[in-house]
């Protein structure tokens, strides 16, 4: 096993005065049955632990440091700004040009607005869409994450076409009496749904890529249907592309897919690894934010000035060279085919689930394609394979139903040392 005295001796530290030792679930590694590494520093594909353990890096915070950690460019854009002043509550030139960026790239956004988080964005975005159509019921989809609002913290309630039931305590139900929650990809279901409640739904809230139960690819004729419902029954239609967002293209999944939502939640990538949230979309929809209307958002850090920096600095790289899409997807792929060769020649079946640079290995003999089939997956087996792979300087998800995430800064070398410790690990998983 890896020396982990001094993560271990963190941890310990953190649990007595912290929740859980952590600042987000997901941290405490429990679904892998191991304590967490506490890492002290990043360069590129790579990142090292306070014991001094260095690993390939395919968590990549989740999904924003698409060009890698500390990429130069972006550090010395933080540190201009550092110099500068880190907030002013006040405008500023660097929200202008990042909202010129997305307008520019995100087919659906006419206008957009900054926040904190991924949360907030959606939060903010089913306000919007309750506050322009002037009703109340929400849409998610089973496995769809969208951060942890109470209207979208719901699972699915007793039988179909129900209403959903609070995910969490301290969710009441009768936030959770205006969640509907659908399956990923049935067309039927939705349609079901519409024919039900049609004129009550101010929105369908979906991942038109899905990463929070793994990587699920979304079926052409599934976000086809919620674009020709939505618009047939007057709800608006919400892609929840905080992780998709100019990761899967420039353009987003929106661009990707050619189908445009009303509104676009954005987050990850758009802050080049600083906290941020964004939501755009139909400029008369969004010209009901105040202070223009009577939709009330606000942030006392909304927009910035550091994690402007760093994401206009990462944004500007990416359009600048669009060949990087080609290239990482390439990798991806690579590292896809090689993960899937080292499980099929140990006899261990697996789906592999992959977008552009959003990826999943399912250790699931069969196809994954909603949140049904995905936790039919073997978790003991990932455990164990993750167990495996960290041994080896791998550090992938801490979940089977999370996203591994690939940046410009992996390198061929970085892809054959996975594949090769992969080879290694499965033999290992044959013999538990
Ligand atoms: N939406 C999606 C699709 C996400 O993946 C996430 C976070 N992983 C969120 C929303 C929430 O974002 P945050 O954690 O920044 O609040």
């Amino acid at each position: 096993m890896i020396n982990n005295k001094r993560s271990e001796k963190l941890f310990d530290k953190a649990k007595k005065i912290m929740p859980g030792g952590v600042n987000s679930p997901v941290r405490a590694f429990k679904s892998v049955g191991m304590n967490p590494l506490f890492i002290s520093r990043g360069a590129g594909s790579h990142i090292w632990d306070v014991d001094g353990n260095e690993y390939i890096d395919y968590v990549m915070s989740w999904g924003p440091l698409i060009l890698g950690h500390s990429h130069p460019d972006v550090v010395d854009a933080v540190k201009m700004q550092v110099e500068l002043g880190t907030s002013f509550g006040a405008c500023t030139e660097l929200e202008v040009e990042m909202a010129e960026k997305v307008v520019n790239a995100v087919p659906s956004c006419d206008i957009v607005r900054m926040v904190n988080s991924g949360t907030e964005a959606t939060m903010s975005a089913i306000r919007l869409s309750r506050g322009y159509t002037g009703r109340d019921i929400i849409v998610k989809f089973a496995g769809c994450y969208h951060g942890h609002s109470d209207s979208l913290l719901i699972k699915a309630g007793s039988g179909a076409l129900t209403f959903g039931s609070p995910d969490s305590k301290g969710v009441t139900k009768e936030t959770a009496k205006d969640t509907i929650i659908a399956r990923y990809n049935d067309v039927k279901m939705i349609e079901d749904i519409f024919l039900n409640f049609g004129d009550k739904i101010a929105g369908v809230i979906v991942e038109p890529v899905a990463g929070n139960m793994g990587t699920v690819k979304p079926k052409e004729e599934f976000l086809k249907a919620l674009r020709e419902l939505t618009k047939k029954y007057e709800a608006l239609l919400i892609f929840d592309e905080v992780m998709s967002g100019f990761r899967v293209s420039y353009a987003s999944a929106q661009g990707l897919y050619g189908i445009i939502p009303d509104l676009t939640t954005l987050g990850k990538i758009i802050g080049g690894g600083l906290p941020v949230g964004a939501y755009g979309g139909r400029e008369d929809i969004m010209r009901m934010i105040s202070p223009d209307g009577p939709v009330y958002q606000a942030g006392t850090l909304s927009g910035n000035p550091l994690a402007m920096a760093a994401g206009l600095m990462t944004l500007n790289i990416l359009s600048k060279n669009p060949e990087l899409y080609e290239e990482i997807n390439k990798k991806a792929e690579r590292l896809c085919n090689g993960l899937e060769e080292s499980m099929k020649q140990n006899g261990i079946p697996v789906t592999i689930n992959r977008v552009g640079t959003m990826m999943c290995m399912f250790f699931n003999e069969e196809p994954v394609y909603d949140y049904d089939t995905a936790v039919k997956s073997n978790t003991d087996m990932y455990e164990k394979y993750f167990k495996e792979m960290i041994k080896r300087g791998i550090y992938l998800p801490p979940s089977q139903f999370e996203t591994f995430f690939l940046s410009t800064a992996h390198t061929d070398i970085d892809i054959e040392k996975t594949i090769k410790a992969s080879f290694e690990a499965a033999k290992c998983l044959k013999m538990y």
